[in-house]
């Protein structure tokens, strides 16, 4: 069936397994290429190389990887390398925690006995003493994603299972998420039974009727990512529903009611910047006009056209350089990316203070630990050491 592993892609799949129509419903809005999957693709490549070399010079394979790394490549930098390297680190020492381990990179992982023409790429898998391990490296620094029941590792670790089961006889999988520039980690472990009987009885149905177009529109924090999310009617109607709030009587609200409220924000606030996003984007480039709603030039702030000139002007006037500079260092990122992670520990580390973070309200599953808790003293006191 040609361009169905499209259809149905495991990156997607918390999305159609939860709202099976959008799988279809996607398919008419233009695949926009960006520049962070490009980015994130030659991270993929660096880390292949990288791991390569480290697997062959720890003797775990017996050949060394000819591929060289293009430094030319207009993603390569310091910070790009130092990321992989703390990656590629982090997996050589799990590796040698296994027993006598057989290493794959970038393999093909076929899940279509589940999921018609399904398949994806496993960074790293892993054999050893009856269990199985997926690594997925995600190069992103958007949002932290858990291992956790997460369904594109999950459906990995079944095409793992499809081809190693039948040599290995497998008991356990574990599935990893590594995402270096996030400094953040996440693993998850199911029995290769359990994995199976998802695949078998939520999995392979919920495919069958997302390929056909059929089951639910079903709107939930899995819209934020599809491409339909901007001007899809089920995501409207759900978050339209969340505004009709049944209130208690009395003339203010309860603790109830506002926790329940906060929870409820958070989801229309994203979908009001979708439509604000799109609507602007659609009336800039396509000239749409929105009924009751024109496009005007936005309030700017006055800045310099050439900041030499300016400087020459003043001086040829006798100002002092010290009246009209502000010298400043560059910011932290900046700097890090000028020196790379290593150096910039090596260097400044003991001069980088971390100042607390202004409170925020989160979910109770955030994993941070709540401010005054015990747990957020043992934080703050590994931080302080
Ligand atoms: S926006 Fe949400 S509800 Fe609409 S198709 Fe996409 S996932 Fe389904």
């Amino acid at each position: 069936m040609p361009g169905v592993h499209a259809i149905l892609s495991a990156s997607a799949a918390h999305r159609w397994l939860n709202c099976n129509q959008s799988a279809l419903f996607e398919k008419q809005y233009e695949e926009q290429g960006s520049e962070y999957a490009a980015e994130g693709t030659f991270a993929h490549e660096v880390a292949e190389i990288k791991l390569g070399r480290a697997l062959s010079d720890a003797g775990y394979w017996k050949e060394r990887p000819s591929r060289r790394l293009n430094k030319n490549n207009e993603f390569w930098s310091v910070a790009l390398e130092d990321y992989i390297d703390g990656y590629v680190a982090e997996v050589m020492e799990y590796i040698a925690s296994l027993k006598e381990p057989l290493v794959m990179l970038e393999q093909r992982l076929d899940f279509s006995k589940y999921v018609p023409g399904g398949f994806g790429t496993g960074d790293v898998v892993i054999v050893s003493d009856g269990a199985l391990d997926v690594i997925d490296l995600k190069y992103g620094k958007g949002v932290p994603v858990s291992a956790e029941r997460n369904p594109q590792l999950m459906l990995y670790g079944l095409g793992a299972l499809e081809t190693y089961d039948c040599l290995y006889d497998i008991e356990t999988v574990r599935l990893h998420i590594k995402q270096p520039r996030l400094d953040d980690a996440s693993s998850y472990q199911i029995s290769a039974a359990e994995l199976i009987d998802w695949a078998e009885n939520e999995v392979a149905p919920k495919a069958e009727l997302a390929m056909k177009g059929e089951g639910s529109f079903e709107a939930g924090e899995w819209c934020r990512f599809c491409k339909a999310r901007k001007d899809c009617r089920a995501r409207a109607k759900a978050n339209l529903e969340l505004t009709k709030y049944e209130f208690a009587p009395g003339p203010q609200l309860t603790d109830d009611e506002i926790g329940d409220i906060l929870g409820k924000a958070s989801e229309l606030k994203r979908w009001v910047e979708d439509i604000e996003a799109f609507a602007l984007e659609q009336a800039e480039k396509n000239g749409k006009k929105w009924p009751g709603w024109k496009l005007v030039e936005g309030r700017s702030n006055r800045r310099y056209s050439d900041e030499d000139k300016i400087a020459e002007i003043l001086l040829g006037e006798n100002y002092r350089e010290e009246d009209i500079f502000n010298k400043k260092l560059k910011g932290i990122g900046d700097m890090e990316r000028l020196l790379g992670k290593k150096k910039f520990c090596e260097l400044l580390a003991e001069q980088i203070t971390k100042p607390q973070g202004k409170p925020t309200l989160v979910p109770e599953n955030d994993k941070r630990p709540e401010l005054g808790s015990i747990a957020s003293a043992e934080k703050d006191f590994k931080e302080d050491k």
